[in-house]
């Protein structure tokens, strides 16, 4: 079966969460592309060359620990805003989402250019502010810095010229501001399972 779910929004909207659970829910491969960046802006922050980098990523640089700091993220949104660095991670992206079996991604650009045949595309987002502050239920420090950051990040991926944040035309919108995580997975699980190949 060849099944692609592209699941984009800004940072901190519940992407990651939701990805897993449905993932889970349907035996679906999951890939956090976000983490690609990540890990391109770590190795950018120590100094190497960003497109480099990018050629070179190896599974170890995806299983550092210091991936998830507000620090790595901002690191990634610069590195991310440079199209030699998105060229060097695409082929990667849509062999894991054509891959057989199925597969989950979650990121910035799925929909609208790594998968754009996607059978099943969802945005989920939320306001600055609930994001900033869920962000900061896990990062604690100064919370108008947080959601400075949160602005910063948000400006950053939508304005940039190559592969900008925005929704798919044919993406189904989850706004996560007002919705608890069940009934935001609750909403994903129902769009994949009404596109879902019946056996
Ligand atoms: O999702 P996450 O916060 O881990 O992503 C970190 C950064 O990587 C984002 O702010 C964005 O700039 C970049 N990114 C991207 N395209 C993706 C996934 C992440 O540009 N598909």
């Amino acid at each position: 079966m060849i099944f692609t779910v592209a699941i984009d929004g800004p940072a901190a909207a519940g992407k990651g969460t939701i990805s897993r659970a449905v993932a889970a829910r349907f035996g679906l491969a999951h890939l956090d592309t976000g983490l690609l960046y990540r890990a391109v802006g770590a190795r950018v922050t120590a100094g190497e060359d960003p497109a480099a980098a990018a050629r070179d990523l190896r599974p170890e640089d995806l299983a550092r620990g210091d991936l998830r700091t507000l620090e790595a993220g901002a690191a990634a949104s610069r590195v991310a805003a440079l199209p030699e660095v998105r060229a060097a991670l695409v082929d990667f992206q849509r062999r894991f989402a054509r891959a057989g079996g199925g597969a989950v991604l979650d990121g910035r650009d799925i929909g609208t250019v790594i998968c754009p045949e996607a059978e099943v595309k969802l945005y989920v987002t939320a306001s600055p502010e609930i994001r900033a502050h869920r962000r900061w239920l896990e990062t604690g420090g100064d919370p108008a810095a947080v959601l400075a950051e949160v602005r910063a990040r948000d400006a950053r991926d939508m304005g940039r010229a190559d592969a900008p944040l925005r929704p798919a035309a044919e993406a189904v919108m989850i706004d996560t501001t007002d919705l608890g995580i069940d009934e935001a997975v609750a909403r994903a699980c129902a769009e994949i399972a009404a596109k879902l190949p019946t056996a």
